[in-house]
């Protein structure tokens, strides 16, 4: 299994930078988890081949691109773009996204060759399949509905939380899973932002520490994903002085192979 989250922001050299505004990781080239950055940032291979989109929650850093993708594709795709997402994700992306007012309403909308996107709706706790990928939803905590997923393919199985605050329901689906070749885990805010972070369920370095002993892999690597940009470097070393070996922060752009 290859992950790649992708780069979602660009520095004042117009270099790609650490910052990372936007969630959407793809898997093989060919399905993406959130769509923050999914117009943007695909390269010409992804664009081709991604035809199904897993959302975690219906925020805007997590489905911006989505409606900018379909549209880019809307003259050419011989399939609908999938959607896979829990009930109320989608009712958001329709009253609030494709409402005509916002963007258009693609569901509405047909090219030459048929539907353009097509909705896929999973419950919290079911398995689903997603291309050659097994998919299970667990739910964590965050300030609106919001899914977790453990994702398999023939050879890995990775756990990503997509945001969230304390949590149990996911920990009891990871902990359940025979080998764990990673854990992504948000940490959104820093330590000194426990207030905000407590109102927006987001997760700080003290609190990520209080989850991670709730994981019971002690040998799965753990990448640090969805660290809001103007808080990174506190973030980063904070997390640094947690002092876990095995835990990184997830590089844009970057192949990971598992
Ligand atoms: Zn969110």
């Amino acid at each position: 299994m290859k992950l790649r989250l992708l780069p979602s922001t660009i520095d004042g050299s117009g270099l790609v930078s650490k910052l990372q505004h936007f969630a959407c990781f793809v898997i093989d080239g060919c399905v993406a988890f959130d769509a923050g950055s999914l117009a943007s940032s695909v390269n010409e291979d992804e664009r081709d081949n991604i035809r199904d989109v897993v959302l975690t929650h219906a925020h805007l850093d997590h489905i911006a691109g989505l409606p900018l993708f379909i549209d880019d594709l809307f003259q050419t795709l011989t399939e609908p773009v999938r959607v896979h997402a829990e009930g109320s994700v989608i009712d958001a992306l329709e009253e609030h996204i494709f409402n005509w007012s916002v963007y258009p309403r693609f569901s509405e909308l047909t090219n030459r060759f048929g539907r353009v996107i097509e909705y896929r709706e999973f419950n919290q706790g079911e398995q689903f399949d997603v291309r050659h990928l097994k998919v299970r939803a667990a739910a964590v905590n965050h300030k609106v509905p919001t899914s977790g997923f453990i994702i398999s393919d023939a050879s890995a199985t990775i756990a990503i939380t997509g945001d969230t605050a304390e949590m149990d329901d996911f920990w009891n689906e990871v902990n359940s899973v025979e080998k764990l070749a990673g854990l992504f885990i948000e940490c959104a805010l820093p330590n000194e932002l426990l207030e905000l972070a407590s109102v927006s369920h987001h997760l700080t370095p003290e609190k990520l520490a209080r989850e991670l002993t709730k994981f019971e892999r002690n040998d799965a690597p753990i990448y640090v994903i969805n660290i809001k940009p103007a808080y990174r470097e506190a973030v980063v070393s904070q997390i640094d002085s947690l002092g876990i070996g095995r835990i990184e922060i997830l590089e844009a752009g970057r192949m990971y192979k598992f």
